[in-house]
């Protein structure tokens, strides 16, 4: 915990906050009632499903279902719909990535049904005690009983249905302090969380532990794992391959890189703002404005430390 109070103090001495509002949990809602899910089928019974939040992956067994990550409290019934449409078994694991809303809101819901939540320690921590969205400046409530995970791991575990298996692993400092990937050996799919996010600058939650150093160690580890038929399922945007994430991992290395540079030179992060160090890069990102610049504080500050 050591690091997540050392990037408290390093977010507060920060000049100006300059939150952008826009990112995971927007202050005002979807329309719920116009959201649909689309499942995609990556084989041997395993599946990504695209709704409102963070993308999740569905591996169906013998006798129950491993899920990672559940969305916003308000996706589960449709969520529940799209998972009994590909089997009728129960989801016995929902797996979270991290402590995200986007990703977790589901958790009470789906324990009611039956499932084990199951994160890392410290994603538990950051859930129980409340924090600060990055994105919005605004105070994240704390979440209590079936709202939290009722296992938790440190460093790795594996989760077990009848014929069908997921290695979890933690990331150090990446996303978040609490991060999670799943990878499923039989069906060579690998779920990142927001370790990995695609067609947009990727949010690095600084204020929760989160650093564009652990960042790129993640996504090193699944460059190191993966091979080129694997399916991988991003906490946001499309399914990628690996070559995608080499080109995600370039990108991240440019901008650390980039940003070292201007910190070594003394600049403040008004400086660094103005220096616009990342314009060549928003078109082939898609970043808008709000976000890249969120992207630019994280790095900045997860760098300064
Ligand atoms: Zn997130």
């Amino acid at each position: 915990m050591r690091r997540l109070t050392l990037a408290l103090i390093a977010a507060a001495s920060l000049a100006t906050p300059a939150f952008a509002q826009q990112g995971a949990t927007p202050p005002v809602g979807p329309d719920w009632s116009k959201i649909t899910v689309k499942t995609s089928d990556l084989g041997n019974r395993t599946y990504m499903l695209e709704g409102q939040g963070g993308n999740v992956t569905v591996a169906a067994g013998d006798d129950g279902i491993i899920m990672v990550d559940g969305q916003f409290a308000p996706m589960h019934d449709k969520l529940k719909a799209a998972i009994a449409a590909v089997s009728p078994q129960p989801i016995k694991f929902l797996v979270n990535t991290h402590h995200h809303g986007d990703h977790t809101g589901g958790n009470a819901a789906f324990t009611a049904d039956g499932a084990t939540v199951v994160g890392h320690v410290t994603e538990r921590e950051l859930l129980a005690k409340g924090s600060v969205s990055v994105t919005t400046g605004q105070p994240v409530p704390a979440v209590s009983g079936a709202g939290l995970p009722a296992r938790t791991y440190t460093d790795t575990l594996t989760l077990e249905v009848k014929g069908r298996s997921a290695l979890l692993k933690h990331p150090a400092n990446a996303h978040t302090a609490g991060d999670t990937f799943a990878y499923f050996a039989d069906a060579n799919v690998l779920s990142t969380g927001d370790t990995v996010a695609l067609g947009r600058y990727p949010t690095i939650d600084f204020l929760s532990g989160g650093s564009i150093n652990g960042t790129i160690a993640a996504v090193e580890s699944y460059i190191a794992l993966t091979n080129d038929a694997t399916k991988i399922v991003p906490g946001h945007g499309p399914l990628a391959n690996k070559a995608r994430l080499v080109e995600y991992h370039t990108l991240l290395v440019t901008t650390r890189d980039r940003m070292m540079k201007l910190i070594a030179e003394g600049k403040t992060l008004d400086e660094v703002y103005a220096a616009k160090p990342y314009a060549d890069l928003d078109g082939k990102v898609g970043g808008a404005e709000g976000p890249a610049k969120n992207f630019i504080r994280a790095v900045y500050a997860s760098l300064k430390g």
